[in-house]
């Protein structure tokens, strides 16, 4: 697999969706990544190729990038972000080096270890999206959730910068929050 350092937004999708799969974001959804096939339909679905079934040691080691990644957008020390993403960069990939597009054009590109297991390349992909958005956007994209029924984190990489949801059409639809906020005056105990 190679990860063209030119699209960070993918990386940053899949940061965004890899750090919102933790119990702590939606406590009624539980863990996403509840079981070795959980991941690998994440990884099918973000097209992070592994040619394997994923084990039970793979998936502690992606909850616990999880964990790292958390805590890497929660930081407001970008120089740390930068360091600790240059290292996940590095424990996946090696590189840089260039890929043919088309035609005459060649892109920057970091390829992942022959012998990456599914933490490893995603740690590659992640922490692209994130040096890109660093470079790109700045520190400032790195964004918690505005909604109060969620502990979700996000990347903004849209072009205006004011995204607020971790998901959009869940955390930003008015009829949650509503509901949400009834439940909490019914019953001030629960959230
Ligand atoms: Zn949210």
């Amino acid at each position: 697999m190679q990860v063209a350092l030119d699209d960070y937004v993918r990386g940053a999708v899949v940061v965004t969706d890899l750090v919102n799969t933790a119990p702590e974001v939606w406590p009624h959804k539980g863990d996403l990544l509840d079981a070795p096939a959980a991941l690998g339909r994440f990884l099918a679905e973000h097209r992070v190729r592994y040619p394997e079934e994923p084990t039970a040691g793979d998936l502690d080691a992606v909850r616990e990038l999880r964990g790292a990644l958390r805590e890497l957008l929660e930081s407001d020390d970008a120089a740390h972000v930068a360091e600790r993403a240059a290292e996940l960069v590095a424990r996946g990939g090696v590189g840089p080096a260039l890929s043919h597009v088309v035609g005459e054009r060649w892109d920057w590109c970091v390829r992942s270890r022959p012998d990456a297991r599914p933490a490893d390349l995603l740690a590659l992909v992640t922490a692209i999206g994130l040096l890109g958005t660093l470079r790109t956007l700045g520190h400032t994209r790195f964004r918690e959730c505005a909604s109060p029924t969620c502990a979700g984190l996000f990347v903004d990489t849209s072009r205006a910068g004011r995204r607020r949801y971790c998901e959009p059409a869940v955390c930003g639809n008015r009829i949650n929050v509503a509901n949400h906020r009834a439940r909490r005056r019914a019953d001030p105990g629960t959230d």
